[in-house]
């Protein structure tokens, strides 16, 4: 299911370097064949979604700076290169899946980067989640060479990577959505088109900020009620036909013992890391600033996850705030 929402919505604009929209360069780039696609960044999300490509029968070109992560793509399929600048030679179509804004300007402007050796009419998808104002950066910067670039972070973790179910927000120009979407496809049930650039991490930035404060109010629910004497999965029951219901009670339960399946019911291991949980609030906290939108919850959950991160709790799952409230009253 491929839903285009809408395109007005733009973010404000401190910087002056909008595309308005438009590519300069209409691409040459053959649509629909299955010509190789360049792939950087092979971690936790960005191994399994390469893997999927593979399984589209497109030929993938690969690159990450742990050995260990290309070797495993390798043995799948992939063919490994060096650096992002030997990916840019061979493939006119490349997805970026990388940590954080600084890992983005490194791979697409560094020494070995993209742009170095990008081609004339190639599109670059960044799916990981940045600071939209760095995604307007790397369109202005890659228009100048001739390139696309647009940006399509995701929500749905690894699992939803590894089944093709994640969903994909995409911000860029509106005419290179169609060849986008060919990709997307393959990794996501759902590729919503969300505007001009940067406006696929604002819904991302977004999504997260409303989940960060859900997880906390029932991590925080869910603790007061068992202080009252209720039995947690009860409590659960109750919560998910009640109105106080929401995907982090009835889908991702951060209570141990509540769910199966999910990371409060293997110590927290797996899933959505508390830092990756802060860096994405930290981003809510900055363009809520440059917008002048109040966010009181969003900023109290930003302090929250950090506090976490600098005692224990960087690695393990975002739904570990469970634990650490229950470590913080016993004090
Ligand atoms: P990860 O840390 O597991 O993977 C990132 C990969 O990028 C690593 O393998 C790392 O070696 C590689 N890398 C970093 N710098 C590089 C460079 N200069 N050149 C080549 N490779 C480089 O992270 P992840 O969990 O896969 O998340 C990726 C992005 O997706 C993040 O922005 C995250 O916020 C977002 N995201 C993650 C999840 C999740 O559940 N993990 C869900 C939705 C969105």
């Amino acid at each position: 299911q491929n839903i285009i929402i809408s395109h007005k919505f733009c973010l404000p604009e401190p910087q002056n370097n909008f595309m308005n929209g438009k590519s300069l360069y209409l691409s040459s780039r053959t649509m629909a064949s299955k010509t190789p696609v360049g792939f950087i960044g092979l971690g936790n999300m960005g191994s399994p979604m390469a893997k999927n490509l593979l399984k589209n029968g497109y030929p993938v070109i690969c690159t990450d700076v742990f050995p260990e992560s290309c070797n495993e793509m390798q043995v799948s399929g992939a063919q490994v290169v060096d650096t992002p600048a030997d990916v840019a030679e061979k493939a006119d179509r490349i997805i970026t899946m990388l940590p954080s804004s600084p890992n983005v300007i490194d791979v697409y402007t560094g020494n070995n980067g993209i742009l170095k050796k990008v081609k004339k009419g190639t599109l670059l998808i960044d799916s990981s989640t940045i600071d939209p104002y760095v995604s307007k950066e790397m369109a202005v910067t890659a228009e100048k060479m001739g390139a696309v670039f647009m940006d399509a972070p995701v929500s749905g973790g690894v699992g939803a990577a590894s089944l093709a179910k994640l969903t994909f927000m995409v911000g860029g120009p509106e005419e290179e959505y169609t060849a986008a979407q060919e990709l997307l496809t393959c990794m996501g049930a759902n590729v919503v088109y969300c505007g001009l650039v940067g406006t696929g991490q604002a819904a991302k930035i977004c999504n997260n900020m409303l989940l960060a404060i859900g997880m906390i109010g029932t991590a925080e629910t869910m603790n007061l009620g068992i202080r009252l004497g209720l039995d947690p999965k009860l409590l659960a029951q109750v919560l998910n036909m009640s109105s106080g219901r929401c995907w982090s009670s009835d889908t991702y339960n951060p209570v141990p013992g509540v769910m199966e399946g999910v990371p409060s019911a293997n110590n927290y291991q797996g899933g959505f890391g508390t830092t990756l949980m802060a860096k994405d609030l930290g981003f809510a906290q900055s363009t809520a600033t440059s917008t002048r939108s109040p966010i009181p919850l969003g900023s109290m959950a930003h302090q929250i996850f950090r506090v976490m991160c600098s005692r224990g709790y960087a690695n393990k799952d975002f739904s570990s705030i469970f634990q650490f409230l229950r470590e913080e009253e016993g004090q």
